[in-house]
């Protein structure tokens, strides 16, 4: 059991994060108030952290204090632009509700309260933890849950404590059907960032996929380079999107219909013999068989289903062979969604098959590195036990660790018990589906350490937070990306904490030094550790500091630039027929499954992002929240009008299982279908902490109590939620 009779949700505030009288962080404050800043103007490249894109970055200085952002010029992901909520990155410096010190959740005077600690106080009391897990279940029994660059190191330091559990939301919360799908065809995954040539496209399809809004800087600007040079943009999604506003075709799909569309595009592609016979003939596994499986899914048959007309359908087909091979029907992100997602995500591939563009310029080109090795580590410990995610490798597709899967065996206690979690950077009430159970989870836990900047839902949970400085305040990482050229970027501190925060690399190596584990940090500043490999691999620190990045020579991206022709598959070919996927008992080609509906009079959930937003992490950046400090509901304009509501209306939306939302405006509108209703992920924060985000909006993720999990990896489908709209007034 835990030290706390039963773990509960407390509420930090930046009160009791300032209980202890000549802390740390306010020691830190007042040095920092009698320092001389800097005369002038300062700038220093680094690069972004208000999502995972990565964009090469130069923070501007102003006689010491932050000033302004901009995308460094050289850097090849931002191409010297950032997105709104990359300019916006000094609000995450200054929100005066960040995480200040390390805090525990102690019982004083008989009353469970957080106490500031010292970092000493609070990476002894989880070091003796870990060593009391290890010794009664083994190391494998702490799992550690990271989102994005900067849980590098911690994830090293858990490899050397000896777990193998480790795992991200960013797989079977999202891309990981993808993934999936695209490897079971070619052979190869899409990977971060996107191997897709969406500059060069003059063909793109997007499925859902809402670039623009969906804010992923490379993407977007090169999205905006194709429609200039005139691509031609098909767009399927229940909502009419800002992407569909570029459309030539726009299709209006019935949610959860993707498949049916899919199979009746490459059914007009073959019968009508418009696909690349060249490619198939010569790269090809199986297609005769593919051929016949799709043969009686016309454009008629998928009428009724998808809700597109047959000869939208069929014009849309004829648009996208009239372009390949510089056709790229993308293959989205954030795509759990319905249960048969790696299914569809494998159509998705097979359609990009038929306009032969995998290897080809306006397709899939082949993302290259910079060759920087790793240091050169001790070996870890070979864990005695396997990942605790996916026994008996029931999900045979699934090759990243499943979250889900590590909650549920924290739950089970099998096949063996999990019984502390490190949460890096992730907010999981807001990342996994059905909180209940992330609840019971926690409640088996002896130990739950949260880092993070903010003070989070998931925070309130913990019993040690620790605070981790902005990116704008430390290093992580190089950022070795595979892409279109090879580079090598890094994150630099801009200007320094203001309160006693603390870079994960430091947390990691101290913590790993309490474990016994030194070893595995023989360097004693992340500066030696980048030194290190960057000798190694002949480039210079000097010259990386100040430029930000260090750009290799171009190598070739294409098959027509002499990139060898191969395909890891079993078959050495794409495999339009998968004898894999035949022989673990599922559909070797794609087939529809037709989705449940909801209850009568319901509605389908849908949801997305916000181009100033990131998840539910940006919600007490002031200067992000000035743009958009609130998310809305859309329904149907003849929907709303027949409830008697209007835009600006005050309603709660209640879901299949009784569970009533916040308070949340209405957005009536003519760009959504009437199935279905939309809003934007990440708002309607509980804890009180986030004082400006608290009470705004709604949770989608509290609307999510069910998912469906796709048979072939593991993945949690989340538009599988249905609510009713119930006004404000009928709430008091
Ligand atoms: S896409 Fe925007 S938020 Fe993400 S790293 Fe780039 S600039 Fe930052």
């Amino acid at each position: 059991m835990n030290d706390l009779s039963r773990r509960r949700f407390l509420k930090i505030s930046t009160a009791a994060a300032g209980a202890v009288a000549a802390s740390g962080a306010v020691l830190k404050a007042a040095q920092r108030a009698t320092r001389k800043p800097s005369a002038g103007i300062q700038n220093i490249p680094t690069y972004c952290d208000i999502c995972f894109w990565k964009c090469g970055a130069i923070a501007y200085l102003k006689d010491g204090e932050l000033w302004k952002i901009e995308g460094n010029p050289d850097d090849p992901l931002s191409r010297g632009r950032l997105c709104p909520r990359g300019t916006g990155g000094i609000g995450a410096h200054t929100d005066p509700d960040r995480l200040r010190a390390p805090l525990m959740k102690k019982s004083v005077r008989g009353a469970e309260e957080w106490v500031e600690v010292t970092w000493d106080e609070a990476l002894n009391f989880i070091a003796k933890k870990m060593r009391e897990i290890k010794a009664k279940h083994g190391p494998e029994s702490m799992a550690l849950f990271s989102h994005g660059i900067g849980g590098n190191f911690l994830k090293h330091t858990f490899k050397a404590f000896g777990s193998p559990n480790i795992a991200a939301p960013s797989f079977a919360q999202c891309r990981g059907p993808r993934d999936v799908g695209f490897r079971l065809t070619f052979g190869e995954d899409v990977s971060s960032p996107e191997r897709t040539d969406i500059k060069n496209a003059q063909c793109l399809v997007l499925i859902g996929s809402h670039l623009g809004e969906n804010m992923h800087n490379t993407q977007v600007q090169e999205f905006a380079e194709a429609i200039e040079k005139g691509a031609s943009v098909i767009v399927v999604d229940p909502r009419f999107s800002i992407a569909a506003s570029k459309a030539k075709y726009y299709l209006p799909i019935k949610p959860g219909t993707d498949n049916a569309l899919l199979l009746a595009w490459m059914n007009v592609l073959v019968t009508e013999g418009r696909y690349d016979k060249e490619f198939v003939q010569k790269h090809g596994f199986g297609f005769p068989q593919f051929a016949a499986e799709i043969s009686s899914f016309t454009p008629e048959w998928a009428y009724p289903e998808t809700g597109i007309d047959p000869e939208l359908i069929r014009a849309s087909a004829r648009e996208m062979a009239k372009h390949r091979p510089a056709t790229l029907v993308h293959p989205g992100r954030h795509v759990t969604w319905y249960g048969d997602d790696a299914q569809r995500s494998r159509a998705i591939a097979l359609l990009n098959a038929l306009f032969g563009n995998w290897g080809r310029k306006g397709g899939f080109y082949f993302p290259v590195s910079m060759d920087v090795p790793g240091y050169p580590y001790p070996a870890y410990p070979k864990p005695t036990r396997e990942k605790v995610d996916n026994p008996g490798h029931r999900y045979p597709f699934a090759h990243e660790t499943i979250t889900t899967g590590i909650r549920e065996a924290t739950i089970s206690e099998k096949p063996y018990p999990i019984k502390g979690w490190f949460v890096y950077a992730t907010n999981l009430f807001h990342a996994l589906p059905n909180e209940a159970e992330t609840i019971q989870a926690i409640q088996n836990l002896d130990l739950l350490v949260v880092i993070d900047v903010i003070p989070s839902e998931i925070a309130g949970w913990a019993d040690v937070v620790l605070p981790e400085s902005v990116y704008l305040e430390r290093h992580d990482d190089l950022n070795v990306e595979w892409f279109r050229e090879p580079f090598v970027a890094l994150r630099q501190p801009v200007i320094e904490a203001p309160h006693d925060q603390k870079p994960n690399w430091w947390m990691a190596r101290e913590l790993a030094i309490k474990l016994g584990l030194g070893a595995y940090y023989p360097w004693k500043h992340i500066e030696e550790y980048f030194e290190h490999r960057l000798n190694a691999a002949g480039l210079s620190y000097a010259e990386l500091k100040k430029n930000g990045i260090i750009r290799g020579a171009k190598q070739p991206i294409y098959f027509d630039e002499g990139v060898p022709i191969q395909f890891p598959t079993p078959s050495g070919k794409v495999e339009f027929f998968s004898l894999q996927l035949q022989q673990a008992g599922f559909d070797p080609v794609p087939k529809y499954r037709r989705p449940a509906a909801g209850p009568p009079g319901s509605f389908r959930l849908l949801y997305g992002r916000a181009p100033v937003h990131s998840f539910s992490r940006t919600h007490t950046n002031r200067i992000l929240m000035d743009m958009m400090d609130t998310n809305e509901v859309w329904p149907n304009a003849d929907v709303a009008m027949r409830m008697g509501l209007k835009s600006g209306d005050r309603v709660r939306l209640r879901n299949q299982d009784g569970i009533l939302s916040n308070s949340i405006r209405v957005k009536a509108t003519e760009r959504i279908r009437t199935d279905c209703v939309y809003m934007v992920h990440g708002f309607g924060h509980t804890a009180k902490g986030m004082r400006f985000a608290f009470g705004k909006g709604a949770s989608d993720a509290q609307l999510i109590t069910r998912y469906e999990i796709d048979p072939l990896m593991g993945g949690t489908a989340m538009n599988v939620n249905f609510v009713t709209i119930e006004p404000e007034t009928a709430h008091g």
